[in-house]
């Protein structure tokens, strides 16, 4: 075990937990034995797992431990037009003629497996992603099923949905999903596209891919008819075959702002229909009248959560200045009894970065914040030395200009910013291209309504942080993209209702 200290000594964080051993947990670990892990993964195309054309593949690593976990086969376009035309054969001759009733059915049935092997699918989440055991126990995999058997419920009421539009689907569906919630992404897709009548050909993310391979099990445990969900595994090449293939009717996308721009040009002058789930710099606001134990919680919530790989993270914290000192002194001692390490170890709270990649990013970006004159401090923490690992921490003294105060870090990091009056939180706040998710702390409901009217976010919350439903809507404004998932709103981006 190798540690890190603060880079900056703060009176007001107090005796830690590492330093007094009043709080130190013995290990708890979550038992792999759950698992039926395979050393290696084919595609999964018509109802099978298939060998890629071209024979390709790649490693899928615990990034707590560098562990290969498995070979993944790598598709390519050929792969992709075998996906496509295996999800228009199905669109076409079973999934398309069945019932919303006999849809639902099978959506139900999945949810169900799902909540049945819910310890399987959260251990794995953890194992591939890194992500705490307590988070994808507690968080993800509740949520992945919650989303099918809310889509279920749906499937045969269209039409009530959408009174007097007689809705029908699109066709076949191309997804393409990020890896900070592999599983929760993928549900945010699949559930609503096939409750609609779609089929789909799904891509995960290359460094994610474990969770969905067992996704596609799960399809044929629950006699999903073939071709209705195809996973194709690979990088952003696979992606972005997928995206450019001639007879897919709709691309579904959540990743990055800059990949999104370049799906954007992909599919302009084309019949598909686009959703775009992009980059969040979100703001989470506390005025004097807040409580503040309360928002400590969520401003801990809202950065550290998934080790700040949210895109709708309150990754800018604005805290009105007369009390700011006090915020920040509870924050501190607050993030000394965060225990980082272990994504299995259900005492975990903040686990390994998913990649080597999104560590050099991150540490790049906070080596940038430090350069521009932001005051930087972590609290201490041992992390291990195997893995890519990141303490969490916060930048004081950050301003508008700052480069961590405008682009987006995916990673455990806050940049504290104040403000005066509520017209300046709003300006700060909203003086950023992207336009996701925001956060407001204050004792007056009229001040927390007056706030979300004038925040350019998707979604607002008051006195609450990360907090989602499969019946709430959730999509961006700006360069976060455009469409709504989840809700009824997440209906509409898989049906047409014109006369073509
Ligand atoms: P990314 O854009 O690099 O990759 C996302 C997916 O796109 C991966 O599966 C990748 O293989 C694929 N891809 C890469 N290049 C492609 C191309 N040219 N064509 C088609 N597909 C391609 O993003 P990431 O690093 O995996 O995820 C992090 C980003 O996702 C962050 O910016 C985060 O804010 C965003 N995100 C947004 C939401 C939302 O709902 N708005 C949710 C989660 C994550």
């Amino acid at each position: 075990m190798v540690s890190t200290r603060s880079t900056t000594s703060d009176p007001g964080s107090g005796p830690t937990s590492a330093s007094t051993g009043i709080f130190d947990y013995a290990p708890a670990p979550e038992s792999r034995s759950v698992l039926n892990l395979r050393s290696s993964y084919g595609l999964f195309i018509d109802g099978e797992f298939v060998d890629p054309v071209a024979g390709g593949s790649f490693k899928s690593i615990s990034p707590a431990s560098e562990e290969v976990l498995a070979e993944i086969a790598e598709g390519d376009a050929a792969d992709v037009d075998l996906a496509v035309q295996a999800a228009r054969r199905a669109y076409t001759r079973t999934w398309s003629r069945l019932s919303g009733r006999e849809r639902g059915k099978y959506l139900f049935r999945i949810a169900r497996i799902l909540q049945e092997r819910s310890r399987e699918l959260a251990v794995l989440e953890s194992l591939d992603n890194g992500k705490p055991i307590r988070e994808s126990r507690d968080v993800d995999i509740p949520q992945v099923a919650a989303n099918f058997f809310y889509y279920a419920g749906w499937a045969d009421k269209l039409d009530y949905a959408f009174p007097g539009k007689a809705p029908r689907p699109l066709g076949v569906a191309g997804q393409v999903i990020p890896w900070n919630f592999p599983l929760l992404m993928l549900s945010w897709k699949i559930a609503p596209a096939l409750a609609c009548g779609n089929t789909v050909v799904l891509k995960p993310a290359e460094t994610t891919p474990l969770t969905a391979l067992l996704f596609a099990e799960i399809c044929q445990q629950a006699d999903l008819p073939p071709g209705v969900v195809n996973i194709v595994t690979g990088a952003g090449e696979t992606g972005r075959a997928l995206v450019a293939h001639p007879d897919i009717d709709k691309v579904a996308f959540t990743g990055s702002t800059d990949v999104g721009r370049q799906i954007a040009k992909t599919v302009a002058g084309t019949r598909k229909k686009v959703t775009l789930e992009l980059g969040g710099k979100a703001a989470n606001i506390v005025f004097d009248d807040a409580p503040i134990d309360q928002a400590v919680e969520g401003i801990v919530d809202g950065i550290f959560f998934n080790q700040g790989h949210v895109c709708c993270a309150g990754s800018r914290l604005l805290v009105q200045e007369s009390i700011a000192e006090d915020v920040l002194a509870r924050l501190k001692r607050r993030m000394t009894t965060l225990r980082v390490g272990d994504p299995l170890d259900k005492n975990t709270d903040v686990g390994a970065i998913n990649s080597a990649e999104q560590l050099a990013k991150i540490r790049e970006l906070s080596d940038v914040g430090e350069q521009e004159g932001a005051g930087r401090w972590s609290p201490p923490c041992d992390l291990p030395s195997n893995g890519f690992w990141f303490p969490p921490t916060i930048f004081t003294g950050v301003t508008q200009a700052h480069r961590i105060a405008r682009e987006e870090i995916f990673g455990p990091v806050l940049s504290v910013l104040t403000f005066r009056t509520p017209a300046e939180a709003v300006e700060k706040a909203n003086n950023t291209p992207f336009g996701l998710s925001a956060g407001v702390w204050t004792d007056k409901g009229s001040r927390s309504l007056w706030m979300a009217d004038k925040l350019r976010a998707g979604v607002v919350w008051a006195n609450t942080f990360n907090k989602f439903d499969p019946a709430s809507p959730f999509g961006g404004y700006k360069e976060s993209g455009y469409g709504r998932e989840g809700g009824r709103h997440g209906l509409e981006g898989y049906l047409r209702w014109d006369a073509s």
